[in-house]
């Protein structure tokens, strides 16, 4: 058990029951609990004199969204009145650590909610995610921020409901952050941000170790669920009036490893798309070592799945990849793309890159430019390199200055906006099939609609269409969206 607690210091209360069940108990366990909060809801309620509220605050990626969605599951079924207002009576920022930035805007934001507890003391706060895997950060919320209710992390976000429990129950900090975990419980209730598309999560965790990534420290090895599991659970959402799913994973080009007799990615792929009421199925992130052939015929033979694919390159200099650990190299990635393009034409490709990781030079700066204008991506998340530490690249010894690492990321998202630009240009006036998301922000007489290959298009329409899939054409090129119209 130790190895997956950590042990609390003394001025703050530590739990040690937290030996993991096996799954279908730890399920049932839950329910009880929620059963149990149910009752320290409604007396947190009659203290406030009002029905309680509670906000979920995501900060991070699209693993990080779909906890939220659980996140808030549970809440609701507990009792609370959801909000987006961090007015609430209960507030939980689930946490992102992949740059230092995401780290210094919680602190920030801790302030403000500070500020909000010392007008209402009846408040609660609670912190959970990525960043709370990281010792260093326990225990400075510890010493400088000690009006936080409850810190949990990610392995044991189904203790949602427990954990609750206990901090109700406690006037000290309830602390509960585990190194690790081989459990995956099913059956978490989740309140879902839009009713007709839902994230599902197929695998957690990470087992590649990229010298930069803080990911496999604090979300674990590898650990896929059970595809009866996953097309259950999409079937559920289905006869929900969902019609749109993302599957999830760090990498799920290696779904199914270490489980007996599972099947592969692309075969999960298929039979997701085939359950009645999916109209389209997207995935992410695919790790450009691990795309398969099969991957990509799955792709090219069924409309139901996206023509969007996001493929992480990081950079286009072979002696940085090597550097990285991401096993490929510039060649190897452009071949994978021509591959892929030749079999699925309307495909759009996006990608990631990272910028002043400590050994890249000016010179292996141009080599990513270069690659960068060979696939002429859809677009692209540019970032500035952030050491986490812990990981082997923070000791790595940095080759450029900061002035030169700014001037050759603005150099880069030239040709990244550049080639992006192009790449919506030559779309314009061509069709395709929208899925209607939500009113347009500025223009409520327009609706906002994503394509399959992930562009997104305004064109006229009002709420009843939100949810359809409308054909519209694209007669409008804005740079990276499209202005369109119904056909
Ligand atoms: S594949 Fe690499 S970058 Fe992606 S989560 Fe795993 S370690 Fe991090």
């Amino acid at each position: 058990m130790d190895s997956n607690f950590r042990f609390c210091d003394a001025d703050y209360k530590s739990y040690t029951n937290t030996d993991e069940l096996p799954a279908g108990q730890e399920a049932l366990l839950q329910k009880n609990e929620t059963e149990r909060l149910k009752s320290l809801v409604k007396e947190y309620g009659e203290k406030l004199g009002h029905e309680p509220s509670a906000c979920v605050v995501t900060f991070g990626c699209q693993m990080n969204a779909r906890d939220s969605e659980k996140l808030t599951g549970v809440l609701e079924a507990a009792g609370f009145k959801l909000t987006e207002d961090e007015e609430a009576d209960f507030v939980i920022y689930n946490t992102c650590t992949v740059r230092d930035n995401a780290n210094t805007r919680v602190y920030g934001r801790l302030g403000h909610l500070h500020s909000l507890k010392d007008k209402a003391p009846l408040k609660k706060i609670a912190l959970c995610g990525c960043m709370m895997q990281e010792p260093s950060v326990i225990d400075t919320i510890l010493k400088k921020y000690r009006f936080v209710d409850m810190i949990f992390g990610t392995h044991n976000i189904y203790k949602f409901p427990e954990l609750l429990c206990r901090m109700f129950e406690s006037d000290e900090t309830v602390v509960d952050v585990w190194k690790d975990t081989k459990e995956i419980v099913e059956d978490f209730p989740s309140v879902r941000k839009y009713p007709f598309k839902s994230g599902v999560n197929i695998m957690f965790g990470c087992d590649n170790f990229c010298t930069y990534c803080i990911v496999p420290y604090v979300r674990g090895r590898e650990r896929s669920r059970r595809s009866s599991e996953i097309l259950a659970e999409i079937e559920r959402l289905a006869s929900d009036g969902v019609s749109e799913v993302m599957l999830l994973g760090q990498n799920v080009n290696s779904y199914g490893k270490g489980l007996e007799g599972e099947i592969s990615f692309p075969e999960l792929l298929k039979k997701a798309s085939e359950v009645d009421g999916i109209e389209r199925v997207r995935f992410m992130t695919s790790h450009p070592k691990d795309l398969s052939d099969e991957l990509i015929e799955t792709i090219a033979s069924s409309q139901k799945i996206s023509r969007h694919l996001h493929l992480p390159v990081q950079s286009g200099s072979d002696e940085v990849l090597k550097a990285m650990n991401r096993h490929y190299t510039h060649e190897d990635y452009l071949k994978l793309v021509e591959k892929i393009k030749k079999a699925i034409p309307d495909i759009a490709i996006t990608t990631d890159l990272i910028v002043g990781f400590p050994t890249e030079t000016k010179e292996d700066v141009s080599r990513t430019i270069d690659l960068v204008n060979e696939v002429h991506f859809d677009n692209a998340f540019t970032f500035i390199y952030s050491p986490r530490t812990g990981t082997p690249a923070a000791s790595m010894p940095r080759a450029m200055t900061d002035e030169e690492i700014s001037a050759c990321f603005n150099r880069l998202l030239g040709a990244v906006q550049e080639n992006a630009r192009s790449a919506a240009a030559a779309l314009t006036g061509s069709t395709g099939v929208a899925l209607v998301e939500e009113l347009d922000e500025k223009d409520p007489s327009l609706v906002t609609g994503r394509l399959s290959n992930n562009y997104l298009v305004h064109f006229p329409g009002d709420e009843s269409l939100i949810g359809k899939y409308i054909n519209v054409k694209l007669t409008e090129n804005k740079g990276f969206y499209f202005i369109g119209e119904r056909i």
